[in-house]
């Protein structure tokens, strides 16, 4: 069993059931999350019997960091983790002042399958546990906390779509935002989705308020669906309307993700579209420049022509923000590491 994801009262009625005091559960946790040990031999107030029989139930980690790459700037570090069935996936740590953001996978691989993403090229290959998803922030916690530092802000940016993994996404949220553990501001977490209505529509109903993203790229129905293969389950008005709902229910402003793709999507027309689309909703658009990814035939779009998309936008009272791209030379965007350590091809920068 992976300890991560047991709640306190399993633990105790483990221990009682094992003729242990139910208070050694406490001591368990303020070792896992408060001295962030490595080891269950470190846990030194419990005796060596009972460190045994919890190293033969439980498991403390089920990743294997297998390789990290940092930027030349030394502010974006991508972590590749194995898992115990050997598949891999990795997070991505972006240090900006006063913060330090871990953008985490939800899934090995993704159903999506964007037109512009590496993470989908081989489709979904499976979901990850809640634990698998914790630990990736858990780990990195760990490893920020030996330079005095810590995680202050989570985004399911990486491999996967985490309304395709909905159990686990909202299990792992609750992990990392649980006062015993990590005790994160779900206000600091944010999940970004492709769109799947009745995700978002459940998400809205849970007792978490996260920060939505919605993965829009495209201005209609039409060009959406040639970018998002997933998306033609969807029509682009009820993915909105359920962002909407969201914003309304939880009282969190939205953001749209737009991925600008040379000739496809980024011309004036599409900017004006764009903001007819989404005049009137609590929204951001956040626009994202392609980043190659190598053997794909698509192009990212000259800087005059992202700044006039921006500007018309923004002349039609669209507020916009243009993200800059960190972690350029490490490629770290979402499945960049782990496409590269499954074929020898470097794949190229992505987004996080
Ligand atoms: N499945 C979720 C989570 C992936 S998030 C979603 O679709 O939102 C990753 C974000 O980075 C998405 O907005 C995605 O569209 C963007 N992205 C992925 N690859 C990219 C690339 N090569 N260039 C620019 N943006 C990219």
């Amino acid at each position: 069993m992976d300890i991560h994801s047991i709640q306190l009262d399993q633990l105790k009625k483990w221990l009682e059931d094992h003729g242990e005091k139910a208070f050694r559960a406490a001591q368990i946790f303020d070792w896992l999350y408060k001295s962030l040990v490595d080891s269950w031999d470190e846990m030194s107030n419990l005796n060596k019997a009972l460190r045994t029989r919890l190293v033969e139930e439980f498991s403390l980690r089920s990743l294997t960091l297998v390789g990290t790459e940092e930027s030349s700037d030394g502010q974006t570090v991508k972590y590749l983790w194995k898992l115990h069935d050997d598949k891999l996936v990795e997070s991505v740590l972006i240090l900006a002042p006063g913060r330090q953001t871990v953008c985490v996978s939800s899934q090995v691989g993704c159903p999506a399958r964007c037109a512009f993403c590496a993470s989908g090229k081989e489709g979904l290959i499976r979901s990850l546990s809640a634990a698998e998803i914790f630990e990736q922030v858990y780990r990195i916690h760990q490893i920020l906390s030996k330079q005095g530092q810590r995680v202050s802000n989570v985004v399911f940016m990486g491999m996967g779509e985490p309304l395709a993994n909905y159990d686990n996404v909202v299990h792992a949220i609750k992990l990392l935002c649980d006062p015993l553990r990590l005790h994160m501001s779900e206000r600091r977490i944010t999940v970004s989705t492709v769109g799947i209505v009745e995700g978002i529509k459940q998400l809205a109903q849970e007792d978490m308020k996260v920060n939505l993203v919605l993965s829009l790229h495209a201005p209609n129905q039409h060009i959406r669906k040639k970018i998002i293969p997933f998306a033609r389950k969807y029509d682009i008005e009820d993915v909105l309307s359920s962002m909407i709902y969201y914003a309304k229910t939880t009282s969190r402003d939205i953001t749209y993700e737009y991925t600008l793709l040379k000739g496809i999507n980024d011309s004036v027309e599409h900017a004006i579209e764009l903001a007819a689309l989404v005049k009137d909703h609590p929204c951001t658009v956040n626009l994202i420049p392609y980043n190659p990814v190598d053997g794909l035939n698509l192009k990212r779009p000259e800087k005059e022509s992202i700044e006039e998309f921006k500007a018309t936008l923004e002349n039609k009272g669209v507020v916009v923000t243009w993200r800059y791209t960190k972690g350029k030379d490490i490629a770290a965007a979402c499945g960049q590491l782990a496409l590269k350590k499954n074929q020898p091809k470097l794949v190229s920068l992505g987004s996080c």
